[in-house]
């Protein structure tokens, strides 16, 4: 406990020095961030970011990253045995929101313009939300926010920042109740060091694919089998790539699972 709540001080002490300094975000953003740092690596792709308090009970950290394809720092999972049809992994054991959740942007760095930024992210969340067509809506509405610490603090933030140049395409770091598994925060940061996309332009990386990837984490895992290679939820991505932003039968069985049909 005491362990968990020191590594989350180095992170949140990692943020803060990250966003302090007179120049400024854009001299904050000319060093890389990194939550990773003081992570520890459980599964490939996926870290634990430590333990933390809310209303009296504990939540856990994890962060999910997303490579871009052949990328030196990728995650190389063993190949593993999967032969579930639907092709999907729900987050441990079913971890997901109790409610309608709802994210704040903040689009600055991402080179796009701010509608479509908030207009790209709102169909990634509707692509989700078709999907559950029982009374249970897992997304409610985006907001603009000028936040730009990402870490635990009650506010489930979409931004980009300064992830470095070793692959990483986008991360999605969210906390849940460890006995309920309620998930009580999730915060996705974009990698300013790509230049990014509204229509899968070659060398960018597309938002709408990423985002709706990155979305799926509210309570699906990557996926790194070759046959669901063509799923949202694979756990890599390409330049010019939009795949992602339409469900497979695998992803939509796997939200459905959660959150109702
Ligand atoms: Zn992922």
């Amino acid at each position: 406990m005491i362990k968990g709540l020191i590594l989350l001080a180095i992170i949140l002490t990692i943020g803060l020095v990250g966003s302090v300094g007179a120049a400024g975000k854009n001299q904050k953003k000319n060093q890389k961030i990194d939550l990773l740092e003081n992570a520890t690596q459980v599964a490939p792709g996926v870290f634990y970011l430590g333990e933390s308090m809310n209303k009296g009970k504990v939540v856990d950290g994890y962060a999910f990253v997303h490579y871009a394809k052949g990328s030196k720092s990728a995650a190389r999972p063993k190949p593993v045995v999967d032969d579930k049809v639907d092709m999907y992994k729900l987050l441990f054991r079913g971890i997901k929101w109790a409610n309608t959740m709802q994210y704040e942007v903040n689009p600055d760095d991402s080179g796009l313009g701010d509608d479509a930024v908030m207009t790209t992210l709102g169909a990634s969340l509707d692509t989700w939300d078709t999907a559950i067509t029982g009374d249970f809506e897992l997304f409610g509405a985006i907001g603009t926010s000028d936040k730009t610490f990402v870490g635990y603090d009650n506010t489930n933030l979409v931004m980009w920042d300064n992830l470095g140049s070793d692959g990483i395409i986008a991360m999605n770091s969210f906390w849940f109740y460890r006995t309920t598994k309620e998930i009580v925060e999730s915060d996705v940061v974009f990698n300013m060091q790509y230049n990014w996309s509204l229509s899968g332009e070659s060398e960018k990386m597309d938002l709408q694919n990423i985002a709706t990837h990155e979305f799926g984490h509210n309570g699906l895992a990557d996926l790194y089998v070759s046959k669901s290679a063509e799923l949202t939820m694979y756990g890599y991505s390409g330049y010019g790539e939009t795949k992602k932003q339409t469900l497979g039968t695998g992803d939509i069985s796997g939200i459905q699972v959660l959150y109702g049909e």
